[in-house]
């Protein structure tokens, strides 16, 4: 047995961001809540959205104060502004959905973010929301969660089905302003996702369609988005790759680099995408053999070729395709190569807030203990 959810309607295409303002008419909304960030602003996006949106006679406010990996309380202060508006609008990356999303519940909800991290404790439903995704990506806008950053330290999601979206507008044209750097980092987010939604013991027949096809679109297609940004074909298969992994991952969840990863970024600021990314191979090194037919299918659609071999080394070609990935879209195969030191908090400390990532590590094909964190730790550090 098992449920499929998906966010109501979706809209994907070059050019479908200048729809907005039509898009928010037809669901009766009159003043809109964007929230986004300086990034997006930069790059000239908001300005545009802002256009599409007075063409329709609809007013805004407009909330950029997002930093990556956002703090709770960041969403607040989005949430206050949602309180005067009818719909909240999220143009960005991961960081700006997350808080879009949190932004738009906290509008007709009590207290505040930090109340509703954990599962299901979303009374009652939000603001309408639209999410317009910038990076490819977290797939965020097709996701029932808003990843927070909890201080000092430490990283929580609020899950609740309130939080999908009620459309997904996905312009490729958005995305091509994304530096080398944040492609390949939210690119590898994108990979991690349809990876560890294929291979969670959540998986189904439904997402394992969507997660493999995210897995060959996005191997194909990240290393040309990232040598030539400018490629809008690569930039459609990568956002088409992006979105399918967060239908994927809605439904299916995520595996033990997540689970690891959070402490990378909570504990040490390291942007979610390469904090999955420098993970992936050595998770992948420890669950293979949990799931060998489904890594052998990985390796197969990132191009490798199985002819002639065991189901074993058929496995374990997907992780050299990943590897083969990463090296190509310059990301490092160490932490300690992206200039981080683990010293303020210990390897054994992010290996205890890893187990404490619950749903993650139940998701994944292979029981992991802390001991087992530590080691992956150490043989990625
Ligand atoms: P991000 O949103 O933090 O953005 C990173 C940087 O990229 C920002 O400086 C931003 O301004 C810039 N940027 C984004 N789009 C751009 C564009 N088109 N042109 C130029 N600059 C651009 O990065 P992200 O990886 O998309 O999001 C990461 C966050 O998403 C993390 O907090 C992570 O935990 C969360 N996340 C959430 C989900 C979910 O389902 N809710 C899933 C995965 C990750």
């Amino acid at each position: 047995m098992f449920a499929f959810r998906i966010v109501p309607e979706i809209i994907f295409g070059c050019g479908v961001a200048d729809r907005i303002g039509t898009e928010v008419k037809k669901i009766g909304a009159k003043k809109v809540l964007i929230v986004s960030d300086a990034g997006i602003g930069n790059a000239g996006l908001i300005s545009k959205v802002e256009k599409f949106l007075h063409q329709e006679g609809i007013s805004n406010e407009t909330f950029t104060d997002v930093p990556p990996e956002p703090w709770v309380d960041v969403a607040d202060e989005a949430g206050s502004l949602a309180r005067e508006c009818d719909l909240v609008l999220g143009l960005g990356g991961g960081s700006v959905m997350d808080i879009a999303k949190a932004a738009a519940v906290l509008a007709k909800n009590e207290g505040k973010a930090s109340d509703y991290q954990g599962m299901n404790k979303v009374h009652a439903p939000g603001l309408p929301k639209i999410m317009m995704p910038t990076t490819a990506g977290t797939g965020s806008e097709v996701t029932f969660t808003s990843v927070l950053s909890n201080r000092p330290v430490g990283k929580g999601g609020i899950n609740s089905p309130y939080l999908f979206p009620e459309m997904a507008l996905l312009d490729p044209l958005l995305t091509l302003s994304m530096p080398p750097a944040i492609t390949a980092a939210t690119g590898m987010d994108a990979l991690t996702h349809a990876i560890e939604a294929y291979t969670s013991q959540q998986a189904n027949p439904m997402t394992d369609i969507f997660a493999l096809k995210a897995i060959e679109l996005i191997s194909k297609n990240l290393p040309i988005a990232f040598n030539d940004g400018g490629n809008l074909t690569a930039r459609e298969n990568m956002l088409m790759g992006s979105l399918l992994g967060g239908i994927a991952i809605a439904n299916a969840g995520v595996g033990a680099t997540h689970a690891l990863a959070y402490p990378l970024g909570g504990f040490y600021r390291v942007p979610h995408g390469i904090s999955n990314a420098l993970l992936l191979p050595y998770i992948m090194e420890f669950n293979y053999k949990s799931a060998e037919k489904k890594f052998a299918q990985i390796g197969k659609v990132m191009g490798g070729n199985s002819d002639n071999l065991s189901q074993e080394n058929a496995a374990l070609m997907a992780i050299t395709a990943v590897r083969k990935l990463l090296h190509n879209v310059q990301i490092p195969a160490k932490i300690k190569k992206i200039g981080v030191e683990i010293k303020k908090y210990s390897l054994e400390e992010m290996a205890a807030a890893a187990m404490g990532v619950s749903r993650p590590l139940e998701n994944n094909p292979r029981k992991l203990t802390s001991e087992d964190a530590i080691k992956i730790y150490k043989q990625a550090y």
